[in-house]
């Protein structure tokens, strides 16, 4: 009598183990068909048992039949010798071209059916039971567990370690494989810290990169950033043949809200500007601080008319606000700003356009601010 243990222990061994013969029929070096060898501690009784329960399974499994308690019965009775003359009718009839099915073996009459004993019968049908379960205990963790690669190279683990008893080579490689299979999933774990590691330090960078062309008070693009855009799209313009206009603004007298309000009051009324600006901002339309009080635009598709049309809306829109300095509910009075606009292929380059902006700006201020110039090529 087996003890509990080994009772739920040793028949996943088998079970997984004839399932190993089945798959490797013909190409094991024990010919396919005989058990493995379970070990010289196993009484010669147990193999005999466990050669029946095989018996019994393939029968079922490579003929398609039900694992039901009449088809147990029924192989029980022919594999076990207590039938021989149902054995000998099953031989016949594997060796036939219909073969063995369901229908034939129901169509079996009563008589050749054996009466095994109940007992037995029970506890095979249990032993198979628990065979399967823990089959598809083992199954079921092998697929959530791993990873794909993983469970492939687990599976060959699973296989050399039912093989590992024909050798100690075999059991070897069984060994280098579970290293290898330690080392995937090792493998695998410091490739995706890696991989988290590099996503983070990719947004740092993507930050850092952000921060230092972005102005931190008004939000905007700073005058690094516009840079680069302008020789962007001066190439682009210059290729399409579009227009491009650039403009320079200055917020008017300046110094007094600073005087008057403080330099906090100050940093307040240039956001305000900036998205007075930035309203009017879109694909063609780019607004950076250029400094301090100071703005500079690209208008990209306008000539310097219709650029200078669009920022006087803007220029106008502001006019018209009463700004109150939220601290002290003070008002401002009004914030006006002065614009200069040129044309940027009307001059050798970019740096001379805007030059010509600079001056239109000039121009604007000494003319008496609240207003927009456009610079004159000519
Ligand atoms: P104009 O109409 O001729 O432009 O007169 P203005 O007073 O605006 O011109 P000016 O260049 O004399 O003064 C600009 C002032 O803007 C001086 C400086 O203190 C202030 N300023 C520059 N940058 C900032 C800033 O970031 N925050 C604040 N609050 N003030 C600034
Ligand atoms: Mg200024
Ligand atoms: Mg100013």
């Amino acid at each position: 009598m087996t003890t509990k243990a080994t009772q739920s222990n040793e028949p996943v061994g088998r079970f997984l183990g004839w399932l190993g013969r089945r798959n490797s029929r013909g190409a094991s070096p024990e010919g396919g068909d005989a058990p493995p060898d379970v070990g010289g501690a196993r009484s010669f009784a147990r193999q005999v048992r466990y050669e029946l329960a095989a018996s019994i399974t393939s029968f079922l499994v490579d003929n398609d039949l039900d694992v039901s308690p009449a088809n147990l019965l029924l192989a029980h009775s022919a594999f076990s010798g207590r039938n021989p003359r149902l054995a000998g009718q099953i031989a016949a009839q594997a060796q036939s071209a219909d073969g063995i099915n369901q229908k034939w073996l129901n169509e079996l009459g009563e008589e050749d059916r054996g009466l095994p004993d109940r007992v037995e019968l029970d506890r095979l049908m249990a032993r198979l039971e628990t065979n399967i379960e823990a089959f598809q205990a083992n199954t079921k963790e092998a697929r959530t567990v791993t990873s794909d690669y993983g469970s492939e190279l687990e599976q060959h683990v699973v296989d050399l370690e039912q093989l590992q008893k024909t050798g100690r080579i075999v059991s070897s490689l069984a060994d280098l494989a579970k290293v290898m299979l330690d080392r995937t999933r090792k493998a695998e774990d410091d490739m995706r810290k890696s991989e988290d590691e590099a996503k983070a330090l990719r947004r740092s960078l993507d930050r850092a990169k952000r921060d230092a062309e972005l102005d931190y008070l008004t939000g905007l693009p700073n005058r690094r950033a516009f840079e680069i855009l302008l020789e962007r799209h001066y190439k682009e313009a210059r290729a399409a043949v579009e227009p491009l206009s650039i403009a320079f603004c200055d917020i008017d007298e300046f110094k007094k809200v600073n005087d008057l309000h403080g330099h906090e009051a100050g940093d307040r009324v240039i956001k305000a500007i900036a998205d007075t600006l930035a309203r009017i901002s879109n694909d063609h339309c780019h607004v950076a601080r250029h400094g301090g009080e100071e703005f500079v635009m690209l208008f990209r598709g306008l000539t310097p008319t219709q650029a200078a049309e669009k920022l006087d809306d803007a220029r106008e829109a502001l006019a018209d606000r009463r700004l109150i300095n939220r601290k002290t509910d003070e008002p401002f009075g009004q914030i006006t700003f002065s614009g200069g606009v040129a044309d940027v292929f009307g001059y050798g380059d970019t740096r001379a356009a805007l030059k010509a902006a600079d001056a239109a700006l000039y121009k604007a201020k000494a003319g008496g601010r609240n207003r927009i110039e456009i610079a004159d090529p000519a």
